[in-house]
């Protein structure tokens, strides 16, 4: 067993050895962010996975993150620490109910939010992440109905935000569902002046109440440039070690969750599967390794290609 500073060493060693490239989730433990080539949101990450120049990608974060960084990257190897770090949203919407869903409304175009499967993705239109979404909406030709998966919160501030009615699959993401509205009321108590910055996939009762709302990128910016001295966070609570760092000087409080959990926060259990250990060992061994049919493949570029040129 290597302690954390022996397993980062090696890590950045053997990454070096074998020309591989690690990209990080926001959502990853702090570790695995101080050790990443490149932390960031999904939309960051997908741009990054379509750059590289390294013959394998280590993708710190979950399955269907890394499932997009092998449709980008057909030819290189890419690697997940734990093929078990799945997503609520993703499984909420498995590909013959969505092909069902498809097939009962054939004029709709859909447009899924890139947390769902290759199979998924290959039956879409086009795919979106919670920072392009608005504009990929507002890309759409006014009079063409539209269905959206598989995240009902984010198509329902989606929906609010465009002024576009879609049909929405029922899919939730069980971290941003668990904040509770009660708990974060007496955060208030605390610090009354504090403002809420949440994830629109979080429930529209806290949206309703937050003073900004946007994907963990634009949270991170929010943070930054708006002077105020204090935020609540309602989205998974690793993006605090990055803004943190961000703005040394200010209050950042991890929304609390209905459960009563040791960090009090909201923490998604398949993004913390990964650990340095596993990382490491997946980098040594070169697996597990994400394989897909080659066909799903090929169809499931093309909406996230759409989507890379839009946004
Ligand atoms: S935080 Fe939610 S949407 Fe993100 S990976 Fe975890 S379960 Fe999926």
């Amino acid at each position: 067993m290597y302690n954390s500073e022996e397993l980062k060493d090696k890590i950045l060693k053997l990454k070096k050895e074998k020309n591989a490239v690690i990209l990080a989730h926001y959502y990853q433990e702090e570790a695995i962010q101080d050790i990443a080539d490149f932390v960031g949101d999904s939309l960051e990450l997908s741009r990054k996975a379509s750059q590289t120049d390294s013959e394998i990608i280590v993708f710190a974060g979950v399955h269907f993150m890394a499932e997009t960084a092998k449709i980008l990257n057909p030819n290189k190897k890419v690697l997940l620490p734990d093929l078990d770090a799945g997503c609520s949203l993703a499984d909420a919407c498995s590909a013959d109910e969505f092909a069902n869903f498809r097939y009962q409304y054939p004029d709709h175009l859909a447009i899924s939010y890139i947390n769902c499967s290759a199979e998924v993705k290959a039956m879409s239109d086009l795919i979106c992440t919670s920072a392009n979404a608005v504009k990929i909406i507002q890309s759409i030709p006014k009079g063409q109905p539209i269905l959206f998966a598989p995240d009902k919160n984010l198509g329902k501030y989606l929906i609010r935000e465009t002024g576009r009615d879609m049909l929405l699959w029922e899919g939730a993401c069980m971290v941003h569902e668990a904040f509770s509205i009660e708990k974060i009321m007496e955060v208030w108590k605390k610090y009354p002046k504090a403002k809420l910055v949440a994830h629109p996939e979080s429930e529209p009762h806290l949206l309703k109440v937050a003073d900004f709302v946007g994907s963990t990128s634009a949270m991170l910016k929010f943070v930054q440039k708006d002077d105020h001295p204090s935020y609540i966070i309602a989205t998974e609570a690793g993006i605090l070690h990055e803004m943190q760092k961000a703005v040394p000087q200010k209050v950042l409080i991890p929304a609390p969750s209905h459960e009563n959990n040791t960090c009090a926060c909201s923490e998604c259990a398949f993004m913390k599967m990964n650990s340095l250990e596993n990382l490491y060992q997946c980098l040594k061994l070169g697996a597990p390794e994400i394989t897909l049919d080659p066909d799903i493949q090929t169809k499931a570029l093309l909406p996230i290609q759409k989507m890379l040129n839009i946004s």
